[in-house]
């Protein structure tokens, strides 16, 4: 495997289970047992009622495209092989939005409320990413 020169992600210590989980292809988010909303990015406390009382559980891995942008030129110059690659926020099934990148189909074809699924990217031993491609 080429080594990966890009930045990775910060861990905390109340986000290691979702990168647990994408090492093993999958896709975590929490929910809380209290009033039991869905909740991501990884949280301390329920966005919906500030509970701490949160459970890591499997996500469908299925939802649309929410939003989307095509990069075609970035700095730093660590992104500049990939352009051009599209950044987007995925509203999974579940509810909860996230920023990701499409893969596996032209920038010009991703569209608002495509059906994608989740694919899972290493770029590291620790660090594997949640990415996204047209679930057709
Ligand atoms: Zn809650």
């Amino acid at each position: 495997m080429k080594e990966y020169k890009k930045p990775l992600p910060q861990m905390s210590p109340w986000s290691a289970p979702f990168w647990d989980g994408c090492r093993r292809h999958e896709l975590l988010i929490q929910k809380c047992q209290d009033c039991q909303a869905f909740n991501f990015y990884p949280k301390m406390y329920c966005s919906s009622c500030l509970s701490s009382n949160l459970e890591w559980v499997k996500a469908s891995g299925k939802g649309k495209v929410y939003s989307h942008m095509t990069v075609y030129a970035y700095q730093p110059t660590e992104f500049a092989d990939d352009v051009p690659y599209v950044v987007a926020i995925v509203e999974l099934d579940e509810g909860v939005r996230m920023m990701t990148n499409i893969v596996g189909c032209p920038p010009d074809k991703v569209q608002c409320e495509m059906r994608v699924k989740v694919v899972f990217e290493k770029a590291t031993d620790e660090i594997t990413f949640a990415k996204f491609k047209p679930a057709n």
